[in-house]
């Protein structure tokens, strides 16, 4: 077997034995992978630097019997200003979790780790509110991992705009407010967190936090784009919990 170079972002740290770790990485070509980093937490390891928590690195890997071991590592970027908050750094785990739980493979682990390393660096940069970080991570995530909702017009009628707009979670589809209320369901969206939703999902990438959003629309598109994802997840995040206590 032959080892090879591939960058990479990790997304968890396990600590085991004296100094070694055993490192979660998405990488833009094998999607999540598990790799071994050998004494990697001895300070004056080669591999110290580059192996952390949210560092994006080029990693030199050999095929294991069970993972990867990392024979190389050079840090390409640092997120320095992620842990220089609570809220930032509790959101960093959760996007990173849901990463790795959705665990892409092929051309969806390239844009999931250019949308994470993009949430990364303004959660770091304080570029945004935290909270449209992670709406925009997790509207966007479900949208390149196969759950593209269907955001055009109302499903029922073929209304495109207007206030008290409802958006079903589990099938990813919108009612107006009057075929909503015909299903007795109430609308949670208003006209500015239905742009923002529509905006999140469809734009090119570059333009993905391109948008301004009132207080109050906000909370309704983080209310939306949380029970989104979260439906489509298999099991719970362990980091939710604790984000919420801090970014309720
Ligand atoms: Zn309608």
């Amino acid at each position: 077997m032959e080892s090879f170079v591939t960058t990479g972002l990790v997304l968890r740290e396990t600590r085991y034995k004296e100094s070694d770790r055993i490192l979660t990485i998405l990488t833009p070509d094998q999607g999540v992978i598990s790799a071994s980093a050998k004494s990697s937490l001895r300070l004056k390891n080669k591999l110290f630097s580059a192996c952390g928590l949210f560092c994006y690195s080029e990693f030199t890997l050999m095929p294991g019997k069970n993972m990867f071991n990392v024979l190389e590592a050079e840090n390409l970027h640092m997120f320095h200003g992620i842990s220089s908050s609570i809220e930032g750094m509790s959101l960093a785990m959760y996007l990173a979790e849901m990463a790795a739980a959705l665990s892409p493979a092929n051309q969806e682990a390239d844009k999931e780790l250019r949308l994470l390393l993009n949430c990364l660096y303004m959660i770091s940069e304080q570029k945004a509110d935290l909270r449209v970080i992670k709406a925009v991570f997790e509207l966007r995530t479900m949208s390149e991992c196969g759950f593209m909702p269907q955001l055009l017009c109302c499903k029922s009628c073929g209304a495109y705009d207007g206030s008290g707009f409802y958006f079903d979670v589990q099938e990813g589809y919108l009612l107006c407010e009057n075929c909503a209320a015909r299903e007795n369901k109430r609308g949670g969206l208003d006209a500015g967190a239905l742009f923002a939703l529509r905006h999140i999902c469809l734009v090119e990438d570059k333009r993905i936090f391109g948008f301004r959003i009132s207080a109050a629309s906000l909370t309704r598109l983080s209310a939306v784009a949380e029970r989104y994802a979260l439906t489509h997840l298999d099991k719970p995040l362990k980091s939710y919990d604790f984000l919420k206590s801090v970014l309720p």
